[in-house]
């Protein structure tokens, strides 16, 4: 498992997105205005149906539209929110324009689920559950259709309340998913104790899985934990065509990746989803 995870590390660091700056952290004070003075846009990231490329939901991954540096990814101050304290106010600020937007999309006739990253450190706090619920509420978004994605942390020890956070919300039926599975962060000790919904195969199993004996085995043993289990299983990270020929193979549920679409501003969907259809009819 040390060598996996030292070639995961590896593997992820090589791929970033191609636009991406060199990675830097900022200071907290700078991490706190942008969240303050409203710098964070959401971006949202398509998930297809494997079997029928139909666009099911969206995963909202934050950008700092910085007014100097221009956008920055969340590798750059997800942890400083985290470390300094301000992590409940972000997910705020994220969870909330993402209800919004669903609610448009549910208006203007799209129905997706949509995804919305939680770290663990928002589910330390006891709160975090009705904060979720009341939000829900009044946002007019069906509980179903907003799905947590949860990313176990390697320093977190106690999982006590988490636990207790994430019934809290199952029980009124938002969905819960298990983000970057296999990467030993998401480990499988998490499934014993809650009913997830989903399970996302880390891209680290999903790039290159057809060439590749380990990630192949890894890929299909998480499957099949997810069809016991009667969770979906969402493939991160599908980069090519091959990636997709090889899901299709698996009968894997959904697909995330720079093939199918990257993360997008909500306005630009519509014209992704028609380009999207072209390029698909055309893969059958
Ligand atoms: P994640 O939730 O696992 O999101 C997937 C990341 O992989 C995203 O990076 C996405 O842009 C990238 N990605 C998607 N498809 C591909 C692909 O085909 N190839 C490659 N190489 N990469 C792909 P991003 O947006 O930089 O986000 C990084 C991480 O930051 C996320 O990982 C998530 O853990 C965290 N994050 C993003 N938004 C939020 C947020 O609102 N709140 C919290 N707490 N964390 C967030
Ligand atoms: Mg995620
Ligand atoms: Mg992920
Ligand atoms: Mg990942």
């Amino acid at each position: 498992p040390d060598v996996l995870q030292g070639l995961l590390e590896r593997w992820s660091s090589q791929s970033l997105e191609p636009q991406r700056a060199s990675p830097r952290t900022y200071s907290p004070v700078a991490v706190c205005h942008a969240i303050a003075n409203g710098e964070l846009v959401n971006y949202y990231q398509p998930k297809v149906d494997v079997a029928t490329g139909a666009l099911r939901g969206v995963e909202t991954l934050v950008r700092w539209q910085h007014p100097d540096d221009g956008l920055v990814f969340p590798d750059q101050f997800i942890s400083v929110a985290e470390t300094h304290g301000f992590i409940d106010d972000l997910t705020h600020v994220v969870l909330i324009e993402a209800l919004a937007q669903a609610r448009r999309w549910h208006d203007s006739g799209l129905a997706l689920r949509v995804a919305v990253n939680v770290s663990m450190k928002n589910l330390v706090g006891l709160d975090f559950a009705d904060f979720v619920l009341d939000q829900v509420l009044q946002s007019g978004v069906a509980a179903q259709d907003l799905i947590l994605e949860v990313t176990e942390s390697r320093l977190m020890t106690d999982l006590r309340i988490p636990l207790d956070v994430l019934t809290r919300l199952r029980l009124k039926h938002i969905s819960l998913s298990i983000d970057d599975f296999g990467t030993g962060h998401s480990s499988l000790s998490q499934l014993r104790d809650i009913a997830f919904n989903e399970l996302k195969i880390d891209r680290g199993f999903v790039h290159h899985a057809s060439q590749d004996k380990t990630k192949h085995a890894i890929f299909t043993a998480s499957l099949n934990i997810a069809r016991q289990l009667e969770m979906k299983i969402v493939a991160e990270g599908v980069e090519d065509r091959a990636d997709w020929e090889f899901l299709r193979q698996q009968d894997c549920d959904l697909a995330q990746g720079y093939f199918v679409a990257k993360a997008m501003p909500a306005a630009e969907l519509p014209r992704w989803l028609a380009e999207w259809t072209g390029r698909y009819a055309a893969l059958l």
